[in-house]
This record gives C-alpha cells, sequence and structure tokens, in this order.
C-alpha cells in the first residue's frame, strides 16, 4: 500500500454536486478506502437518503439500523450508529437509512437545525479513543437542510465535476450557496477541492471541460483525472471499494493518485 502523510488534526470533507449522477459517492467511498488503505483512520458520513456509500461499503442500513438520522433527529450520539467497513481495518461508517428521506423536512422545526450534524460530528471526534484524520460527508444531490448541515459541519469542500457539457451549469449557484454558508454559519469553510470525473480522454470535449475548469480553478483541481471505467461502476455491487475490488484497474490508480494529492496538498497549508 501506498504510504501518505497524516494530517495533524481532522480534515473533515463536504463532497458536494446538486446535480445527481456527477460522482460524489463513487468519489466519497474510493477516497475513503485509498486513504484508509495507506493507514489513515477514517469515517464516512452518509447523508443521502438512497444510502449508496453505505451499500459501497458494505455497512449494514436496513430501516431498523441506527444511522445518521438518530444523531441529526433524535440527538442521538454518533458512537452508537457508527460501524466498521469491513473492508478495512481503519474505515467507518455512520450509515444512511431510508428514514433520512423525511429528514429534511423534521429539521425545518428543530433548534439549531443547520448545526445539529455538527454539534453531534464535534462530539464523537473529541470523545473516540483514536484520532480520525479524514471524514467525508457524502451529500444527496439537492442543495436542502442535509446539504447545508455538511456545510457547517465540514473545513473543506470536495466538488466532484463530471467530464461533460453541462458540467458547469449549476457550479455558480453551488459556489455562492457556499459563500453564503461561509459568511453566515461557517467561516472556517473552503472549497480546497475539485476532481473531474468520468473522463474520457478519446472525446474532445472531455479534454475541453477539463482545460475550462482549469483556467476557473487552478488552484482546486487535482492533476488527477478519473476515468470513465466499468470497474468503478461495478465495485458496488460486491460491497466494495475499486481500491480492493480490482486494485490495479485505472480506476483504482486514479483514485489512489487523487488520494495522494489530498494528502500531501493538506501537509503543506
Ligand atoms: P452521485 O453520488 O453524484 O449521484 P454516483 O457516484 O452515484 O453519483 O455515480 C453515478 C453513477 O455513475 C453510478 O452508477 C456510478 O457507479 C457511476 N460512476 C461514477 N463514477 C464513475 C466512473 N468513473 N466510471 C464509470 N461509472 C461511474
Ligand atoms: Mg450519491
Amino acid at each position: 500500500a501506498q504510504v501518505l502523510p497524516l494530517p495533524p488534526t481532522t480534515r473533515v470533507f463536504t463532497v458536494a454536486n446538486q446535480k445527481g449522477g456527477v460522482g460524489k459517492t463513487t468519489t466519497t467511498v474510493n477516497l475513503a478506502a485509498a486513504l484508509a488503505a495507506s493507514g489513515a483512520r477514517v469515517l464516512v458520513i452518509d447523508l443521502d437518503p438512497q444510502g449508496n456509500a453505505s451499500t459501497a461499503l458494505g455497512v449494514e442500513h436496513r430501516a431498523e439500523t441506527p444511522s445518521v438520522y438518530d444523531v441529526i433527529i433524535n440527538d442521538e450520539p454518533m458512537a452508537g450508529v457508527v460501524q466498521r467497513s469491513p473492508e478495512f481495518e481503519t474505515l467507518y461508517c455512520a450509515p444512511a437509512t431510508i428514514h433520512l428521506a423525511g429528514a429534511e423536512i423534521e429539521l425545518v422545526s428543530l433548534v439549531a437545525r443547520e448545526q445539529r450534524l455538527h454539534t453531534a460530528l464535534e462530539k464523537y471526534l473529541e470523545e473516540s479513543a483514536e484520532p480520525f484524520h479524514y471524514v467525508f460527508i457524502d451529500c444527496p444531490p439537492s442543495l436542502g437542510l442535509l446539504t447545508i448541515n455538511a456545510f457547517v459541519a465540514a473545513t473543506e469542500v470536495l466538488i466532484p465535476i463530471q467530464c461533460e457539457y453541462y458540467a458547469l451549469e449549476g457550479l455558480s449557484q453551488l459556489l455562492s450557496n457556499i459563500s453564503l454558508i461561509e459568511r453566515h454559519l461557517n467561516p472556517n469553510l473552503a472549497v480546497s477541492t475539485i476532481l473531474m470525473t468520468m473522463y474520457d480522454s478519446r472525446t474532445n470535449l472531455a479534454n475541453q471541460v477539463v482545460a475550462d475548469v482549469r483556467e476557473h480553478f487552478p488552484r482546486e483541481v487535482l492533476d488527477a483525472l478519473i476515468p470513465r471505467s466499468v470497474r468503478i461502476s461495478e465495485a458496488p455491487s460486491y460491497g466494495q471499494s475499486v481500491i480492493s475490488y480490482d486494485m490495479n484497474s485505472t480506476g483504482a490508480l486514479s483514485y489512489r493518485e487523487a488520494a495522494a494529492e489530498i494528502a500531501h496538498r493538506g501537509v503543506q497549508h
């Protein structure tokens, strides 16, 4: 396994893009696995009622399973819902269940509705016997209260962008929402990382989109490009990341490269 520097304090990433199908969950799971494979302690928080990250990490998330819903809505401690992923010794997941679908509405009438995840996560990280190096929060494809909770709990935003024609549509709305959060709810939040996903080097369009995004966000875009790959899309049906499912595939290689860049950049900042 590759050796990567560990951050001195926990880095909390929100993986967000209000578009569906751009690679948020795939990126969350595979970066988390790549970092865990290198020895980091990593927690994935599944904030999408679909529970795709929970499925991909092979953790239980039936309706009765204690989940992020209980943490956010019922003030249950996060320690009671976190499960270890069978894949790696140091990879953990707070699963989502179908109940989370109602949370968006239930949150509206709760006290401190934007800070609930932040409060629970802080407490969990403080009380953990061993420190976590990374937390990745997988967001639903919307800019509602669940995603706002993720932004308030994080210090870094990672935006996956699909290498397609409409890729940049909606990005300015996402960025202006993030700056609103920064001004009013979380002054520590910054878009630190942009990752280009589903890249197909054979198309001019993909290359054009990558060039455009690099021009606009030269500091944030990672050098690593995630290729469109069947192995990446197959892995979740085996309850595995592509890092374990096919460690020598181009998909696994590209996510390991992205993880290495994230680990090295963090140390430089
Ligand atoms: P989101 O969480 O943003 O909705 P997903 O990560 O679930 O997006 O990805 C959407 C679909 O695309 C899934 O079926 C996933 O397996 C597939 N997918 C994601 N990344 C890749 C890739 N690099 N190559 C091929 N398929 C991918
Ligand atoms: Mg998803």
